[in-house]
């Protein structure tokens, strides 16, 4: 099979590998859907080389954001069967510390690995997977919808649920890639009126299709102030940084009124905060909400499904495997929304 590997240095590689065969309680599944993330854009393919030589995440088939179709099933595997639609969830541990008995292996201290990362992903033909990272796969949803919950939604929709945001909620959501685009999606389903914040002006009009009933360029107007002109002064209800930009990290607190709730999702960078006046005095739930577990995916699909939404609505650029290299290349310019590898 082809599976390709992320070098560093902005290069990408396809190799032969021979074909994965299912050992006891795993499967192999025939990929349908490759989303690219902007952890791996990041941390494996812009990175340079030198960093990354000799680390545990050097030289594996990259993709932690496969859906396809069983193919083979090993001994030992019982409720799954050949030609099942599945989603992978991207990260397995020890099976027995009480993260992995509650669906969070994702905190495991014994034995974490990720597809995509320091195990071989979904960039390729074929991936083997254990067992229970298959996630059936609704018939209603397509692979892509697959692929985007098995990252970017599914993390999205852990910091929603974390901050409780409903009917009863104006939600301010920063950063629009495919994680805050996620968050729109689904934070309009439950019920909350979205504005949405980015500089970029693609990212903006694909969050208006997504619902946001407002968008704002942070470049261009205050967002705080117009934020609090909207809600009469008081501020949003709920807001959540996806960005991990400093600003906007302080402007998802400021937006906010009393009692607000904020989650913050992006990554790295570091930032100053005023606690006492920025979160003690308005009595906020400020929750750093990191990827989310297994079980949430199961109940995402299943969310889906019931509101009939389609996360593949953001996938701007669709390439075969042959052409990931011009999959990443088209990533790395951050005017997309999704870009998903995939196959027929
Ligand atoms: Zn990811
Ligand atoms: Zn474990």
């Amino acid at each position: 099979m082809r599976g390709a590997v992320l070098l560093g240095d902005r290069k990408v590689e396809i190799r032969e590998f021979p074909d994965p065969e299912p050992g006891t309680n795993q499967v192999v599944v025939r990929m349908k859907a490759s989303g690219l993330c902007g952890s791996e854009l990041h941390a494996l393919y812009q990175v340079e080389s030198e960093l990354r030589r000799g680390t545990r995440t050097w030289g594996y088939i990259g993709g932690h954001e496969p859906a396809g179709v069983v193919e083979k099933i090993g001994p030992g595997v019982e409720g799954l069967k050949e030609g099942d639609r599945v989603v992978i969830y991207h990260i397995q541990g020890c099976g027995y510390c009480k993260y992995c008995r509650s669906g969070w292996m994702l905190h495991c201290p014994n034995a974490k690995r990720s597809y995509g990362w320091d195990i071989n992903g979904g960039h390729a033909d074929f991936i083997l997977v254990n067992k229970e990272n298959c996630v059936p796969l609704p018939e209603e949803l397509s692979f892509a919808d697959g692929a985007c919950c098995a990252c970017c939604t599914g993390t999205a929709y852990q910091a929603l649920r974390r901050i409780g945001v409903s009917g009863r909620d104006r939600f301010v959501a920063f950063g629009l890639g495919p994680v805050g685009l996620s968050g729109v999606m689904l934070a309009k389903a439950m019920g909350a009126e979205v504005i949405g914040v980015d500089p970029i002006a693609e990212r903006r009009e694909l969050a208006k299709r997504l619902g946001a009933s407002i968008v704002l360029d942070p470049t261009q107007v205050d967002v705080v102030a117009t934020v609090r002109e909207l809600t009469d002064q008081e501020g949003a209800e709920a807001a959540a940084d996806f960005s991990g930009n400093p600003q906007a990290r302080n402007q998802a607190l400021d937006c906010v009124r009393i009692w607000g709730r904020v989650a913050f999702v992006g990554e790295g960078n570091l930032t100053t905060i005023n606690p006492s006046p920025q979160m003690l005095h308005k009595q906020l739930t400020v929750v750093g909400s990191w990827v989310f577990g297994l079980w949430e995916l199961k109940e995402l699909l299943d969310f889906l499904v019931r509101h009939k939404l389609h996360p593949d609505q953001m996938v701007t650029h669709r390439f075969p495997l042959e052409e990931i290299s011009k999959a990443f290349q088209v990533f790395d310019e951050g005017r997309t929304g999704k870009v998903m590898i995939e196959w027929q």
